[in-house]
């Protein structure tokens, strides 16, 4: 049985797994959408049984029909081992009535390793597959998280280079340290006097630009992305939410076939969009609940129907979630708009055009599983305050956005369904912002003298991701205007 994808803008092409992860973005600007969605084919107590590994295989197997399973299991194998410093890889911890699932275990301290620890086996399996003779270039803007993530994934990973572009003024200090400071001979940062959606924007104008793709192909380049929008993203994104809810079954904590709701701090909408594909393969999933910062143009939309850029924008404590273009919800305005390609064409073409667009009742109607909601900073800090003061459990400032509103959601609903809600990032990562909501002013304190004292509260240690970022020199120092990022590519790429 291949499952094959398809492009959310037009209805005629139809292209392999390995082709779409390698391709990252389809021709017409459309992202990647599988034909038709698979089901688990092994009963959840199995799945229960079985380690993350395991589980990876199993959930994606069904996505990805072209690999092997020997193909696959070594992707896996290589990505999920001692990189991770957990054995279970994604844990889950109770606190205050709901339990945290912690993304955050792998080598940059984000949820985006959980994706791009394989990204790199699948790309370079993909590309082995399709008999790609050029050499990769993954291009990536970011907000904080996935930059770092993708470089220490494709550094030096023979026959790729990557260039990440991030907002000079919109990432935390951890966050650009460890970018900056990133080794590996094929590995590039710029920072971008803009915001992240000006990254996002500038690079999807250049996946799309034919000229300089033409460039990149006569000097034996070509583009791929690191982006959420890659399928190869968001596949082993979904894994979680299986491993989730089976590790919840085998701890007995729910009963096999009970509904759980998730709540997800959401920028792009790649996570909580993994969970809605979580739910479509058969995962009992009653509520997804959808977490927005002080940019709450999700919010909106789950409120409205009307999607609405044309708004100012906010850096906030929690910076990857700063985002205004959500570009995976393509992938959900593809889907409950019955799969019309056109319909989800004409209101990407609205939103390129007058930054807005506005769903059918019915497509309203297909909603009605989700639940947007949105966390001021006052909220957001509140939230780390008071889970520390009532657990001792520290969460960091994305997952506290989605703390706070799991709590709101609780308020207005009465809904009491056992709820996941998705740990982001180690709180370490943004150890400034978290100590000042539950100390009060720190601002006398360095950055590292927070992270100590963070260490000694929680009783967690320290994660060897900031140990490292301590000492590490700075190896990138290339800064941009945005109208510029083309010709730092050409540049870093020696195209004249
Ligand atoms: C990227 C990121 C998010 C947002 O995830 P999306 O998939 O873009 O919605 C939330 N929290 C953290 C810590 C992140 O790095």
């Amino acid at each position: 049985m291949e499952l094959l994808y398809k492009s959310t803008r037009s209805a005629d092409k139809t292209v392999t797994a390995s082709y779409a992860i390698l391709k990252g973005l389809a021709e017409d600007g459309g992202l990647y959408v599988p034909t038709a969605f698979p089901e688990l084919d092994v009963p959840m107590e199995k799945l229960a049984g079985m380690s993350y590994q395991e589980v990876a295989y199993e959930v994606m197997k069904l996505f990805l029909t072209d690999f092997t399973e020997e193909e696959l299991k070594s992707c896996i194998n290589s990505a999920y081992d001692e990189k991770f410093d957990t054995e279970v890889i994604a844990p889950l911890a109770y606190a205050d009535g709901a339990y945290y699932l912690e993304l955050y275990h792998g080598r940059t301290i984000a949820f985006k390793d959980m994706a791009l620890s394989i990204l790199p086996y699948l790309m370079t399996t993909s590309a082995r597959k399709n008999h790609v003779k050029n050499e990769i270039v993954i291009l990536t803007a970011t907000s904080g998280d996935t930059g770092k993530a993708a470089l220490t994934g494709f550094a030096d990973v023979e026959g790729t280079k990557i260039i990440v572009f991030y907002p000079k003024d919109g990432v935390s200090p951890v966050q650009e340290k460890q970018m900056v400071t990133q080794k590996g001979d094929n590995t590039f940062v710029v920072g971008i006097r803009g915001n992240f959606d000006d990254a996002q924007t500038g690079v999807k104008k250049m996946f799309g630009c034919a000229d300089l793709n033409a460039a990149l192909d006569a000097h034996g380049y070509q583009f791929s992305s690191a982006n959420s929008i890659n399928i190869g993203r968001l596949v082993p994104q979904v894994v979680y939410y299986v491993y989730a809810y089976a590790a919840l079954v085998h701890n007995e904590q729910i009963k096999n076939g009970e509904p759980i709701n998730v709540t997800v701090p959401t920028g792009n909408f790649g996570n909580i969009l993994a969970a809605y594909y979580a739910k479509k393969l058969g995962v009992p999933i009653a509520k997804l609940i959808c977490a927005s910062n002080k940019n709450k143009v999700l919010f909106d939309f789950f409120t409205t129907g009307e999607y609405n850029r044309n708004r100012d924008f906010y850096v906030t404590s929690s910076p990857s979630m700063d985002i205004l273009i959500s570009s995976n919800l393509e992938r959900l305005i593809y889907q409950i708009s019955g799969q019309d390609a056109g319909k989800d064409a004409e209101l990407m073409k609205s939103l390129n055009e007058t930054g807005t667009y506005t769903i059918t009742d019915d497509m309203k109607k297909e909603l009605a599983d989700f639940y947007g909601g949105y966390a001021t900073e006052e909220e957001t800090a509140q939230a780390i305050h008071d889970l520390f003061a009532k657990t001792g459990y520290v969460i960091d400032t994305h997952t506290a956005v989605a703390a706070a509103i799991y709590k709101k959601y609780v308020a207005e609903t009465g809904d009491m369904t056992k709820t996941v809600i998705a740990s982001t990032a180690s709180p370490f990562k943004f150890s400034r912002s978290v100590m000042t909501a539950i100390k009060g002013d720190v601002s006398q304190y360095s950055e590292f003298e927070l992270v100590d004292q963070l260490a000694a509260i929680s009783g967690v240690s320290e994660p060897a991701a900031v140990t490292e970022i301590r000492t590490a020199p700075v190896r990138h120092t290339t800064v941009c205007e945005k109208n510029e990022m083309e010709a730092v590519v050409k540049k870093f790429l020696g195209i004249q």
